[in-house]
């Protein structure tokens, strides 16, 4: 496989900037080798500039739900784009969007446009500090919502990849601030709850884990963090950033009938534009400036363009049997992966939600956060990579969940298949 033009950029950009990223876990540091640079995408492939074809089970990160490139996306984009890229007034598809989101998820019955994940998340506790006057909060183990000063203590993804989980740079007051319970233990959190529940302001959790792999969530254990905070007075949020339009239409909320007091959102929504948003209980969102003290605020959130690229994909995600479709690929493709491991004798499970996978190397069901850590990541890397020689893109880490799109067919999925069946081939022979 020829990479010598990404090579040559990769160079490069390690001397401008750190890891030669603008975001760490696309260095491959974990996986070892070097990124490839996306030239194009279509569908559900990714060209490099060196002209390689992937398969692309990553999607942006979860945003590409309709596949890459989709005509109507693209076109809405454009037909914005000329008449103007930012107001800084308010325009129309910002109430469109508004409308939108809340038909689909009712229970945000108000809610706040930003520019990302993180800011969506940061947003939400300042308003569940702000409107219960308590400071504390509580994430689990392994759940990353962003890398906001106070959820970078025990975090996933880039954070845990890396080993550092708690990182610099964030104050040891505000660090003692954040409260960590181990993800789907029931008893850890009804102990806390009974400790200190009375300064609890919120807890924030994603409803499925997906940024220490794919994990999850117990029979009754959303509606036992529920209960808890509705005894205690705490704020209870579901970060939805990946699980929202992904796991089904209207989220985790809807897929396990929990509903939170807020939500945050982030990728999907903004259908490849950097887009977040935040929203819930009316009351609690009356609390926000101007309406209310708690201050939020941002140049270019509600941004036409990006609002338009939403838009157009939470439009596609509404025709008949998206989700069906979905669903049923994720089926056949964990299925055959698993299929194709066994063959090999690689010890491997998977975990799925509709459009959203987890793949370990254990032989056992992983349900916990220590499940997910024990895995055999040497295994991982050099599957990875064996399926990257064979024109398959699956994350470059062991703790991030894959994402199928609509894009992802027949084809692409037997493609994917052939090639697991020989790269599980390469880790058994070690
Ligand atoms: N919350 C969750 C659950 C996420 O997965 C992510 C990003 N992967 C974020 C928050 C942060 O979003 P962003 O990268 O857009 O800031």
């Amino acid at each position: 496989m020829n990479t010598a033009t990404s090579h040559e950029l990769f160079t490069r950009a390690l001397d401008l900037m750190p890891g030669g990223v603008n975001s760490p876990v696309r260095a491959f540091k974990s996986v070892g080798g070097e990124p490839f640079f996306a030239a194009s995408a279509e569908g559900a492939y990714l060209v490099d500039v060196d002209g390689n074809r992937y398969v692309d089970y990553i999607g942006s990160w979860g945003p590409m739900i309709a596949g890459h490139a989709h005509p109507k996306v693209l076109d809405a984009v454009a037909s914005t784009m000329r008449k103007g890229l930012s107001f800084g007034v308010p325009n129309a598809l910002e109430v469109t969007m508004a409308e939108t989101v809340r038909k689909l998820v009712p229970s945000m019955q108000m809610m706040r446009m930003v520019n990302s994940g993180t800011e969506a998340t940061l947003s939400a506790i300042r308003l569940a500090r702000g409107a219960t006057g308590r400071t504390r909060i509580v994430k689990f183990e392994g759940c990353y919502h962003g890398h906001g000063d106070s959820f970078l203590v025990k975090a996933g993804s880039g954070a845990l990849t890396f080993g550092l989980p708690n990182s610099p740079g964030v104050p040891k007051a505000l660090a003692d601030l954040t409260l960590t319970l181990p993800y789907n233990d029931f008893e850890a959190a009804t102990t806390l709850f009974a400790e200190m529940g009375d300064q609890i302001a919120g807890v924030i959790v994603e409803p499925i884990v997906g940024n220490a792999n794919c994990i999850l969530p117990r029979e009754g254990y959303l509606q036992h963090l529920r209960d808890l905070c509705t005894q205690s007075g705490a704020i209870l949020i579901f970060d939805e950033v990946m699980t929202g339009f992904r796991v089904a239409l209207g989220g985790a909320q809807a897929r396990y009938g929990v509903t939170p007091d807020l939500s945050t959102f982030g990728k999907i929504i903004g259908g490849g534009m950097p887009v977040g948003a935040y929203g819930g209980r009316a009351d609690l969102m009356q609390q926000i400036a101007p309406a209310g003290p708690v201050y939020q605020a941002g140049t270019l959130s509600g941004n036409p363009v990006a609002m338009a690229a939403g838009l157009a994909t939470l439009g596609i995600i509404q025709g008949p049997g998206f989700y069906e479709r979905l669903e049923s690929a994720t089926h056949v493709l964990c299925d055959g992966l698993e299929a194709a491991a066994h063959d090999a004798g690689v010890p491997v499970t998977t975990t799925r939600s509709c459009a959203m996978f987890g793949l370990f190397f254990t032989d056992r069901q992983v349900e916990t956060f220590a499940d997910a850590v024990a895995c055999d990541t040497a295994a991982f890397n050099r599957f990875f990579h064996a399926m990257l020689r064979r024109g398959v893109y699956f994350a470059p880490s062991a703790f991030e969940a894959g994402f199928l799109s609509s894009a992802h067919g027949e084809e692409e999925l037997a493609f994917t298949l052939q090639a697991a069946r020989e790269a599980f081939k390469e880790v058994a022979a070690g």
